[in-house]
């Protein structure tokens, strides 16, 4: 039995290896309080059958590592989405399917296991008392049920937790959770600066976002137990350690963020503005002229992560001379354990 790999490392970003986030649809049967999903900007629509597969198609490249992740929106509302999966996987993707528990249109019956990577579900909190708040009534009994139902037909399944002020303090409480569940990796990614989330959720008094001291003395802690129960544990860097090298994905990696209006990102902080990099046009990926994302990486920033800075400057805290305490990361760079 090999020991399990209990302290993070930082997944650089690969060269050559290519990820496209798909979001075929933005429609959802859920509300939940911190959704980025921003129809003004992303659309209301849903790709048709030949669209989803033409699009699938047009990003793919057999010849190097290529990740597809199925998004909403709620992408098993969508009525071809078994088709999709099919599709990305003859063009070499390893598939990702998001979900947010609730597996409509038979998913589970009528997909090929061998054709997902993984199933992904998201849970913001370890009973329904803290989870259902944010994520709707009911939610947690649906989203574990159908969790434990994947995991008897042999799908790997990973969770996401979203952490924000509202749950942080019950993540420690997922440890004996995510191993009763049966998943093999656990997610804890950091609330968005997107969409709802990134104001206050309705009845709050503070932000959604957590400050820096509070998400170091927690979230580390928490990933190392859960990867001595021998899960995987992946989270997001975000501050950078002393001498550690900035690095913007949208300068050295190959990220697509591809929504139902035919809108392309290459990062998501910039999800809410029309200054994204390329338009799917005429069934082709064509480059946006004038002011898009692109003029954003090439900015060099003390603080690291320029959309950062942008978004939300009141999260960078300054020494005595001026220079900030910690160094934003890309908001793409992941620590790994197990
Ligand atoms: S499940 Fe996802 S898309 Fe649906 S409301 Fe929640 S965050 Fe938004
Ligand atoms: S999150 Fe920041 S560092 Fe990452 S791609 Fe966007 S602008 Fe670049």
């Amino acid at each position: 039995m090999t020991t399990p790999q209990t302290t993070p490392h930082t997944v650089g970003f690969k060269p050559g290896e290519r990820n496209v986030f798909l979001h075929i649809l933005t429609a959802c049967n859920l509300s939940c309080s911190h959704c980025y999903i921003n129809p003004d900007q992303h659309g209301r629509t849903m790709l048709d059958r030949e669209q989803l597969a033409s699009w699938i198609r047009l990003f793919s490249d057999p010849s190097r590592q290529s990740n597809i992740i199925f998004l909403g929106g709620k992408p098993t509302m969508h009525p071809d989405l078994v088709y999709g999966i099919e599709v990305a996987k003859e063009s070499g993707f390893a598939v990702t399917v998001d979900t947010n528990g609730y597996l409509l249109h038979d998913f589970l019956e009528r997909v090929n296991p061998a054709h997902l990577d993984y199933l992904s579900f998201s849970l913001d909190g370890p009973d329904p008392a803290v989870n259902d708040p944010i994520r709707g009534d009911g939610v947690f009994e649906v989203c574990t049920a159908n969790l434990k139902k994947a995991v008897a037909k042999g799908i790997p399944t990973s969770l996401i937790y979203t952490v924000s002020s509202r749950n942080i303090d019950h993540l420690h409480r997922m440890v004996p959770l995510v191993a009763e569940l049966g998943v093999s990796r656990f997610f804890i990614q950091v609330i968005g600066l997107r969409g709802k989330s990134a104001g206050t959720g309705p009845g709050d008094a503070e932000p959604l976002q957590v400050d820096p001291q509070k998400w170091l003395s927690v979230v580390p802690e928490v990933a190392r137990r859960v990867a001595e129960t021998g899960i995987t544990v992946i989270y997001p860097k975000v501050y950078l350690d002393r001498g550690e090298r900035f690095e913007c994905a949208g300068n050295v990696a190959e990220n697509f963020f591809v929504f139902p209006n035919g809108r392309v990102y290459q990062c998501p902080l910039c999800e809410d503005y029309p200054v994204h990099s390329y338009e799917i046009r005429d069934g082709r990926l064509t480059e946006v002229d004038g002011l898009t994302e692109k003029r954003f990486f090439a900015l060099d920033i003390p603080e690291g992560c320029v959309m950062n800075k942008l978004l939300q400057p009141d999260t960078i805290t300054c020494d005595s001379s001026g220079a900030p305490v910690h160094r934003v990361s890309c908001c793409l760079l992941k620590q790994r354990l197990g």
